[in-house]
């Protein structure tokens, strides 16, 4: 057992590299012999919002404050609320963020994966959530999985 004290673990701002707008955070990372246990506290500016990413294993968003803007890769995105739960699939590709007009706040639980980030959502992409049409693949190629994976299994061999 490890106790993070969340009062004192210090703020970065996320990495610009894969967010558009501002958005702060305090992690809490603890290596597991089941892979990476990642607890992120993320405080999101109005309209700040995650790359489109995929991680490698299942990922738990609990909105906290504020309104979150989520999208799953070819489905329309949507709006949920404080007190509401998304659950992701491990390797599917979607963002998450505040919605226009106010901040937002979610705890992130990503155990036992890696995230592949990827392009940033667009403005379009980001205004159209709630009324994207048309298709794409969610899934990541089998190429695209065994580059998420890998490192992993280089961990694992690593032990
Ligand atoms: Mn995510």
């Amino acid at each position: 057992m490890r106790v993070f004290e969340g009062a004192s673990i210090a703020w970065e701002q996320a990495d610009p590299a894969h967010f558009t707008g501002r958005a702060r955070v305090k992690r809490a990372d603890a290596d597991d012999p089941a892979g990476p246990a990642k607890v992120y506290r993320v405080e999101f500016e109005a309209e700040a919002r995650t790359n489109w990413h995929a991680h490698s294993g299942p990922q738990v968003l609990l909105v906290v404050e504020g309104r979150c803007r989520v999208q799953k890769w070819g489905e329309p995105g949507r709006e949920v609320g404080a007190g509401d739960i998304v659950y992701i699939p491990g390797n599917e590709r979607h963002w998450h963020g505040a919605a226009p007009g106010s901040p937002m706040t979610h705890i992130a639980l990503t155990l036992a994966a890696i995230t592949r980030w990827l392009e940033p959502v667009s403005d379009e992409e980001y205004a159209a959530a709630g009324s994207l049409a048309g298709g794409g693949d969610p899934a990541l190629s089998d190429e695209e999985v065994d580059a998420v994976l890998r490192p992993i299994d280089e961990r694992g061999a690593a032990r």
